[in-house]
């Protein structure tokens, strides 16, 4: 109890507000309110620090200033900005596909 949960969570209208956009990294749907500069970091609540996220890059982010993302995938070689979850997915299944004929379908009983 007390204001530090209240604080970290923004209330409902500027909730629905920023998730009105999509994913300020990735341009997948947003589904949550990124703090741009992290709380652990100084980051505060006020709306200019408050950006649409998809789960995905949410997660990733975590407790870096976008800098410091951009910097920590880049160490990784991945991409930036981040591509959306679903044209990776869609990617990797394209790319096993593209392994196999129809013959190897036919063999395997499809
Ligand atoms: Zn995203």
């Amino acid at each position: 109890m007390g204001t530090r949960e209240i604080r970290r969570k923004p209330p409902a209208a500027v909730r629905r507000e920023v998730l009105a956009d999509p994913c300020a990294y990735c341009d997948d749907d947003a589904t949550h309110v990124d703090h741009i500069v992290p709380l652990a970091q100084g980051g505060t609540d006020d709306r200019e620090n408050l950006a649409p996220a998809c789960r995905w890059c949410n997660e990733e982010k975590l407790d870096f200033t976008p800098e410091q993302w951009r910097a920590w995938r880049e160490e990784r070689g991945m991409p930036w900005p981040p591509v959306p979850r679903f044209a990776r997915m869609w990617e990797a299944i394209a790319a096993t596909a593209a392994q196999f004929t129809e013959e190897d379908f036919r063999a395997a009983g499809y």
